[in-house]
């Protein structure tokens, strides 16, 4: 059935050092080596890199990635020549050296991925030639086009660099193509596949369910939320060794980011020590920024406090907790944001402090920002209605986090299937109404 798989298999072990697919990795594969356009929706930490550079391992030619950032490519050709496969780069500025070493290799089919920035489509005549050429001698094996939403002005994340990727299919309408993404919108992935040219294109789309993720929202009271916060740091989050463990808090502003990491900054951990923390967000320089996020990686800082600038990209394994301090603008957002705890399958956590006055901040920044940007009025809708789905999400008293969550991406899931990983589903566990309602009367 799948003339490629014992190919596949044996690159598995013994290129990348994995025993086994995740569900649909090899039918993708598959798909892509057969020749066909192919789209992939996988939540974060799915294993979406592999599906494109096993089959650039097996095939004759070049894989040409496109991904949108540079830090994003170096850690891929880092991890790719690390398990000895032939990758280079063309993003960013390089030197001369550089450029003239990977448009040899790639030419020469020596190079198995070459990865670009979309914007290199458009200012370098150099790279088209290289394509051009490499299509004329069948050595273009297929276009991958990783974190597609970026092409979608309905994302979450839109890149104006990324429309000139539909190039692809109008200048190489023979060469496959791979897009990937962890969007799990039907809006978005629809566009996605206009905007590419691939309306035809296979789809493959996984659960987005996290089962290793514990959903929670928590009233926030803006006088006790950073007693709130610490508590949980120091007692939940507190691991075996005394020491708080990996998380990231994400507030709305920088001069909140700044506030809340100030603020816990004066929290000492049960080892005696100081936990350290910093803050991201746009205002700070790239350095500041870049340097912030390798100490974090490294774990040299705990505990993050971010605007949602500090996103895309990070797989760092091991984050135990994602906080929203405020409310984010849609449940787009929330999802990737707080997907990014628990990749390495870990139970962690996903916290949401939320209250009303959050809700009628962010209809204010929305319609002051729309007013200033000539926001279109159908993207303004799109805006409320987003904000509206993530209020109902915070504030559900019955239902099943995650059946909120996953139901608003067209994904059929049921409550049962949740086994008390959320707050709702926790409380209703093995307790009738009644029982509640006589604890919180005790309570009270
Ligand atoms: P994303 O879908 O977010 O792009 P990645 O491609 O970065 O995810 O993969 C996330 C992690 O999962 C990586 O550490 C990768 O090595 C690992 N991974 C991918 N496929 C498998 C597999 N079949 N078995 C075990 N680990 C895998
Ligand atoms: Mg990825
Ligand atoms: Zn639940």
């Amino acid at each position: 059935e799948f003339p490629w798989s014992s190919l596949l298999k044996l690159h598995l072990s013994q290129t990348f050092g994995i025993r086994s697919f995740r569900p649909m990795q090899r039918e993708i594969m598959c798909a892509s080596l057969s020749g066909h356009d192919v789209f992939v929706l996988m939540p974060t930490g799915g294993g979406k890199s592999l599906c494109y550079q096993l089959p650039a391992v097996i095939g004759e030619g070049v894989t040409v990635v496109v991904s949108p950032l540079v830090s994003l490519i170096q850690d891929q050709v880092a991890h790719l020549e690390g398990n000895r496969v032939p990758a280079s780069h063309l993003s960013g500025p390089y030197d001369q050296e550089h450029y003239r070493q990977t448009m040899s290799m790639a030419r020469s089919g020596e190079l198995k991925v070459l990865f670009i920035t979309p914007e290199k489509i458009a200012s370098s005549g150099a790279l088209l030639g290289l394509l051009n050429d490499l299509r004329d001698r069948n050595m273009l094996d297929r276009f991958v086009v990783d974190e597609a939403h970026c092409v979608s002005s309905w994302g979450h994340d839109f890149r104006k660099d990324y429309i000139r990727l539909r190039c692809f299919k109008e200048m190489y309408p023979t060469v496959p193509i791979m897009a990937l993404t962890a969007t799990a919108t039907a809006r978005v992935s629809h566009d996605i596949r206009q905007q590419l040219r691939i309306p035809k294109c296979l789809v493959f789309k996984s659960s987005f369910n996290r089962p290793n993720l514990r959903y929670e929202v928590r009233k926030k009271s803006p006088k006790t939320v950073i007693d709130d916060i610490t508590s949980l740091l120091g007692e939940r989050f507190t691991g075996n060794d005394g020491r708080i463990q990996s998380g990231i808090i994400y507030c709305l502003s920088k001069k909140e980011c700044e506030d809340v990491a100030g603020k816990l900054s004066r929290l000492k951990q049960r080892n005696g020590r100081k936990l350290s923390i910093r803050h991201y967000h746009a205002g700070q320089n790239h350095q500041e920024r870049e340097e912030t996020q390798l100490m974090w990686s490294n774990n040299e800082i705990q505990v993050i406090v971010a605007t949602i600038a500090f996103g895309m990209g990070i797989d760092k394994p091991d984050v135990r907790f994602v906080i929203h301090y405020s409310l984010p603008k849609s449940l787009e957002g929330y999802l990737q944001e707080s997907g990014r705890a628990g990749r390495d399958g870990r139970k962690s956590w996903c916290i949401l402090y939320y209250n009303y006055g959050d809700s009628r901040r962010i209809t204010f920044l929305l319609e002051t920002g729309a007013k200033e940007n000539n926001v279109t009025k159908e993207q303004q809708e799109h805006n409320r209605t987003a904000l509206d789905a993530m209020r109902c999400y915070a504030e559900e008293q019955v239902q099943c986090r995650r059946v909120l969550l996953l139901n608003y991406f067209g994904e059929k899931f049921t409550k049962d299937k949740c086994r008390g990983t959320c707050d709702l589903c926790e409380n209703n566990q093995g307790k009738s109404f009644h029982e509640k309602d006589m604890t919180e009367q005790a309570k009270s």
